[in-house]
């Protein structure tokens, strides 16, 4: 099969989250199966600048109308492994910046030019011919414009562009609403600026666009895709969601073993097994011993690698802040983003820096050390689509604590009530429920043959991709 995915980030040439690490693991998992697949990012400076692009042949020049505008860019190509080619989408004036979004807490004022030009260009390379495609599979926002821009592209020059699409929505917090100016960049027929295209509340709202007219939707979990369809979970689209309940899938993201795995880790001090530790000793050790805490220290260390974001949960863990510094144990938090939580979690470790440590960047190695090294793993989040660390942590053989939404409830089993088969640990999403669960953890890790057999239990699930790809190589053909 020819599948092209399109997609903002792709690790390793950008990340800022998992749907990085999602889209690299899925297109790796389907070249691997022998499917010829290609990945379409915008050619950001770090991308260029990464060892595998470099020299990346400049494949064509393609130009895209925005409006009364005719914007020209280049694809460059390069190919990382076998049946896998990722195309570059580069305009310097779009993506020749360090950040994907925007600067700090503000988005790039010419986002809408940028991902429309993006998915644009695409339809471009397309339609030149140059590369094939039976499913075009478009990843959240920065995407979702592509399933009616095809469609709309094989309507006026009377071709086919692809034989089916498909729409991932791995986060439906970020939907892509611009003002109803924006429309006209688009160049769609103005019936779709309409309550059953693009138009939302006055505005467009690039995901619903993807929602509504990819032949299947899919999310990164079965709870999530259920959540989604409720105003709880579902940001204004749980109606917009709803009206393709027959058409949606939750299939779960998995761990990329190339990346995460504690018997071949490149990036941790030491490497281990579930059946031999000794090597996480060895990053716990090497964790403390980062974090400027005293080496001699026995009692739990509890992790957190995280977007500084509301759904992070980040605020039910400053609320029990108290108890991580009444407590005999650790906490080590490796995240930034949102100002205020950056600024309240460097106050903590500023007044208990012997028990607290915060470290305010983004940092591969660390997070992987955090990982390795910890005891718990913390992940309250609000909502989750399906989440990544938690799966990394049951690897790792690091017990989860999470809450019961999304993903999390998809992918750990909570040890108290389920004694036989639990893997981590489960609260609500509030502040109180956190500190009740941060109890549980300490008397299950003074429980040393308990503790061993939760972490033995995470260890040996099977997480891998080959399961999750096997799922969309399901879809693909049967949409197909
Ligand atoms: P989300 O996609 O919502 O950010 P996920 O759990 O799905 O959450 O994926 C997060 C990914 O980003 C994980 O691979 C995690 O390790 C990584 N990550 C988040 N913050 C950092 C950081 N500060 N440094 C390194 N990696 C990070």
């Amino acid at each position: 099969m020819k599948i092209v995915h399109v997609a903002s980030e792709l690790f390793p040439y950008m990340k800022t989250g998992g749907l990085a690490d999602a889209v690299a693991a899925l297109s790796s998992a389907l070249a691997d199966k022998g499917h010829d697949v290609a990945v379409f990012i915008p050619g950001y400076r770090v991308a260029l600048e990464h060892k595998d692009a470099v020299g990346a042949a400049r494949k064509l020049r393609v130009k895209a109308e925005l409006g009364n505008d005719f914007l020209s860019g280049d694809v460059r190509v390069f190919s990382p492994r076998k049946n896998l080619r990722v195309f570059l989408v580069c305009r310097e004036e779009f993506f020749d910046r360090r950040a994907p979004y925007g600067n700090g807490e503000r988005d790039y004022e010419d986002n809408a030019d940028r991902f429309i030009f993006f998915c644009k260009a695409v339809v471009e390379v397309l339609r030149l011919g140059d590369l094939q495609a039976d499913v075009v599979h478009c990843h959240d926002w920065q995407a979702a414009l592509l399933p009616v821009l095809l469609r709309e592209a094989e309507r006026r020059h009377g071709v086919t562009l692809a034989l089916k699409t498909i729409f991932t929505i791995h986060n439906i917090a970020y939907q892509g609403v611009f003002p109803a100016k924006t429309f006209a960049r688009t160049n769609l027929p103005d019936e779709l600026y309409h309550i059953d295209g693009l138009e939302y509340y006055s505005q467009i709202n690039l995901m619903k666009g993807g929602i509504l007219f990819a032949d299947r939707v899919t999310t990164v979990s079965p709870r999530y895709a259920k959540e989604i369809q409720t105003p709880e979970f579902g940001c204004g689209l749980d109606g917009v969601v709803q009206t393709r309940a027959d058409d949606i899938v939750g299939l779960l993201n998995g761990v990329d073993s190339a990346v995460w795995n504690p018997a071949t880790d490149p990036l941790l001090p030491a490497r281990y097994s579930a059946r031999d530790l000794a090597g996480k000793k060895v990053n716990r050790a090497e964790l403390l011993r980062r974090c400027g805490f005293a080496a001699d220290f026995s009692g739990p260390i509890f992790g957190i690698v995280a977007r500084l974001t509301e759904q992070k949960g980040i605020d039910f863990v400053l609320a029990n802040a108290d108890f991580f510094i009444a407590q005999e144990c650790r906490l080590v938090v490796l995240g930034s983003g949102d100002q205020r939580m950056e600024g309240e979690l460097r106050g903590l470790s500023d007044v208990a820096p012997q028990k607290v440590h915060f470290a305010a960047k983004l940092d591969e190695p660390m997070s992987h050390l955090i990982e390795a090294g910890a005891d718990f793993f913390v992940m309250p989040s609000v909502f989750e689509p399906c989440g990544l660390n938690q799966m990394y942590s049951q690897v790792y053989g690091t017990v989860p604590i999470v809450s019961r939404v999304g993903g999390l409830a998809d992918t750990v089993i909570d040890a108290d009530e389920k004694p036989a088969a639990g893997t981590g640990l489960m609260c609500e999403p509030d502040a109180a429920s956190l500190r009740d669960v941060l109890q549980r953890a300490l008397m299950l890790f003074s429980d040393r043959p308990r503790y061993a057999a939760v972490q033995q239990r995470g260890m040996a699930r099977d997480f891998s991709w080959k399961l999750a790809a096997a799922g969309y190589d399901r879809l693909y053909q049967e949409s197909l």
